[in-house]
């Protein structure tokens, strides 16, 4: 993501994804993802008079998954500090870092297994934290110049054969190549991605998946015989739809990011954060149960009242900017203390389900920054995050931690 200047053209190269992942992910190339779920039970409306408002149902974290030497530390950073800062649901991003039983040739390097994950899920049963796997099934399939294992592996997934990262690798900004994608409309993609989401469903204990789906540049493109020519919308609205009604046959929910989403022409939003590819009328065409993390480092744009008007629930998620994170705070606290003044009101209210933080730092650091035991790029990150959940529990005294 890059943000604008006031000519709307993008601002050098601040922070976008693939600077995160490069701060702390090298070593692990891991690709961007992320998310979890809300149920009926948490959408409690808000009674006019009640402090209901300030009580958010789902207070998320996005971690990336933890290195192996770093399992225990993970276990015990879920275990202590989480429930203490308030968070109730932890978004763990594996990607392909996990050793599947269903497609063990997808396991990337220093993969997972499936002990270390239900440890991690332990961990969160212990701490009152719901665990929801994150691994991205649409772009982000390649990391700089390296391909990720699922278009490594089954190379005719690849939308875009092509079209390949430059060597050597360079960021071309916002319109040259980026990502990967997958094609969501091969034939045999689903019988290889279904089985992974299967399985981390299950060794999480989760009744929600993470499925990525920002940044999606390639998409539609002309190299794929499927897709070439037609309507990203549609084939973004396919196959978000298509996972999101195999999540729901087991009771899961489907969060994704809102990048794609959003007109990024309009809205002066751009090409990362929001949509430059007329993928964005997409959001008339999927099913409104699908839950929106609606990511915003660099500001706090009133774009969580946009998805909250067209019917789903949302998350404003911020990064490494404390005030960044408040503000969004402060907009959702806003809009659900709005709930209170009619009962038409309540509609719109609910809708803001809460904050999700994020970190796509390699998990060790964030954690040792956030402990305050190394200085190092997480230190910030770990700072803002510190600094929203502080002010979330500073809105709901009285309730036990993890509550
Ligand atoms: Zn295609």
């Amino acid at each position: 993501m890059k943000p604008a200047n006031g000519d709307g053209q993008p601002v050098g190269p601040v922070i976008n994804r693939r600077d995160f992942l490069a701060l702390g992910g090298a070593a692990l190339s891991l690709a961007a993802a992320g998310g979890l779920p809300a149920k009926a039970e948490e959408t409690k409306p808000v009674s006019p008079g009640q402090p209901g408002w300030k009580e958010l149902p789902v207070r998320a974290f996005l971690l990336s998954a933890p290195e192996t030497k770093d399992v225990a530390l993970a276990c015990q950073f879920i275990r202590e500090a989480l429930p203490k800062e308030g968070v109730n649901t932890l978004v763990l991003r594996i990607e392909y870092r996990y050793q599947f039983k269903s497609h063990p040739e997808l396991a990337d390097f220093d993969a997972l297994s499936r002990d270390d994950l239900r440890q991690i899920s332990e961990a969160c049963k212990a701490g009152g934290i719901k665990l929801i796997p994150c691994t991205n099934l649409f772009a982000h399939q390649s990391e700089q110049e390296k391909i990720l294992p699922l278009l490594a592996k089954y190379p005719q997934f690849d939308e875009s054969p092509e079209y390949n990262p430059p060597h050597p690798w360079v960021n071309g900004g916002a319109f040259d190549f980026y990502t990967k994608s997958v094609c969501p409309q091969h034939p045999d993609l689903y019988k290889v991605i279904l089985p992974l989401v299967d399985e981390l469903m299950e060794a999480c204990e989760a009744d929600a998946f993470h499925a990525g789906f920002d940044e999606v540049w390639v998409i539609g493109h002309p190299q794929c015989p499927r897709c070439g020519g037609k309507d990203p919308a549609e084939l973004f609205a396919r196959h978000a739809t298509r996972l999101r009604d195999h999540l729901a046959e087991k009771n899961g929910r489907l969060w994704i990011w809102s990048d794609r989403l959003l007109d990024g022409k309009t809205s002066n939003l751009l090409a990362w954060q929001a949509s430059m590819n007329n993928t964005w009328r997409a959001i008339d065409l999927i099913p409104q149960d699908i839950l929106i993390c609606d990511w915003k480092y660099e500001d706090a744009p009133p774009t969580p009242a946009y998805f909250a008007i067209k019917g789903f629930d949302v998350l404003a998620s911020p990064c490494d900017k404390a005030d960044v994170a408040l503000a969004q705070l402060e907009m959702v606290y806003l809009i659900r203390q709005n709930g209170g003044r009619a009962d038409f009101s309540k509609t719109l209210a609910a809708r803001m389900q809460g904050m999700f933080a994020t970190s796509w730092l390699d998990a060790g650091k964030f954690i040792r920054a956030y402990y305050g035991t190394e200085e190092n790029e997480g230190t910030k990150n770990a700072g803002a995050f510190k600094a929203l959940f502080a002010e979330i529990r500073r809105n709901r005294p009285g309730k036990s931690a993890g509550a």
